[in-house]
């Protein structure tokens, strides 16, 4: 092997992502509720909408993705032109990170942010930077005092994933109001939609020029396996990541569904209540019997456990009976389990088995 050979800096530095695991050794039936993906599925809109578009799958697809542009902004009330479509949020992160952050500057996020901030930034050489959170809450006095002349990019996900908490507009407002002038706030939207009457800080994008949200079809949506999220921003930002954008970078059938699924709000609806339902049941329940989190906005709980033990052996007992939920010790949160909302019958077996879990330990 040549040593000659040598990755740009930062590169190896990059913890490989792990996704939700969807298999347990030796048990046949499992519930998957480690990723937040919606357990309802897609809109029945979006798959018929996808295997139409496959007939043509020897086309090119669009390259300006005019059509789903569209769709997003009459459903959500934005300017098209200010959209910019990606293979998942993921992407429009990394091109943000591309576009805005190199070496010698800093990407800074809350200290149980999502991890995709740390690697989009590695992955540009420039330098990632945690800021410490209040009772697992963006606290945005630190994010303030953690901002440098060298920050580029501040990412808060809002609601937080894995934590659940959210912060309200006037704190986003300061924390806009208050960065240096070099630094661009983005504000993931994944579970936005999870939210009643939120736009996502749509408002506060249109007010100012430091200001992004991304969002994403993967959650409320139920199309993570097919990769299609967006960014809405300020025309020059948007100018700016369309130029490192691939130009094929969604495929027809990515386009088609996702127009079919955002114009399908009645579907969205019926999805967003009963995730929040059996959610609000769910927490309720695992309270009861010892186990709290905090009032989640998201479509996942955090539940809180004694200690790591503790959590790691509900985890296998979790497992035993068929059930996978996230270990979050990756986000520094050892004591915890996010657990994604299913049905009303997985959110059942997760309640049966924690209580069980924790009646065998009293
Ligand atoms: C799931 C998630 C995303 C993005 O997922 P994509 O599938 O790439 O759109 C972004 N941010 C947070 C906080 C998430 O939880």
């Amino acid at each position: 092997m040549s040593s000659a050979l040598m990755p740009q800096p930062g590169i190896m530095e990059i913890a490989l992502y792990e996704g939700g695991a969807d298999k347990i050794p030796g048990v046949q039936q499992v519930i998957k509720l480690s990723s937040n993906e919606n357990p309802y599925g897609p809109s029945p809109r979006a798959i018929e909408a996808a295997t139409r578009s496959l007939a043509a799958m020897h086309r090119y697809p669009p390259t300006d993705h005019a059509e789903l542009r569209q769709a997003i902004g009459d459903v959500l009330g934005l300017d098209p032109s200010r959209l910019i479509c990606g293979a998942g949020s993921d992407e429009i992160i990394a091109f943000l990170c591309q576009a805005y952050a190199g070496p010698g500057d800093e990407v800074l996020y809350p200290e149980h942010g999502f991890l995709m901030y740390k690697i989009s930034a590695l992955a540009a050489g420039a330098t990632p930077v945690a800021a410490p959170e209040t009772a697992r809450r963006t606290d945005v006095d630190a994010l303030l005092a953690a901002a440098t002349d060298r920050t580029r990019l501040v990412f808060v996900a809002n609601p937080n994933n894995p934590t659940g908490t959210m912060v309200g507009m006037e704190e986003l407002t300061r924390l806009a109001e208050g960065l240096p002038p070099a630094a661009l706030l983005v504000l993931d939207g994944a579970y936005a939609e999870f939210v009643d009457g939120y736009d996502g800080g749509a408002a506060l994008i249109d007010a100012r020029d430091n200001v992004v949200m991304t969002r994403t079809f993967s959650k409320l949506y139920g199309l993570g396996g097919l990769r299609i999220g967006y960014g809405y921003g300020p025309k020059a930002v948007i100018d700016v990541l369309n130029r490192v954008r691939g130009p094929f970078n969604l495929s027809q059938t990515q386009q088609a569904a996702a127009t079919a699924a955002i114009a399908d709000t009645d579907y969205a609806d019926y999805c967003r209540a009963e995730t929040a339902k059996w959610r609000d049941w769910l927490a309720q329940a695992l309270e009861a019997v010892g186990v709290p989190s905090d009032p989640s906005f998201g479509n996942f709980i955090l539940a809180r456990f004694a200690d790591a033990a503790e959590a790691e052996a509900c985890d296998r007992k979790l497992q035993e009976n068929g059930l996978i939920v996230r270990r979050v010790a990756g986000y520094g949160l050892p004591h915890c389990l996010r657990i994604s909302i299913g049905d009303e019958a997985a959110c059942r077996r997760v309640a049966a088995v924690i209580a069980a879990f924790k009646a065998a330990a009293a």
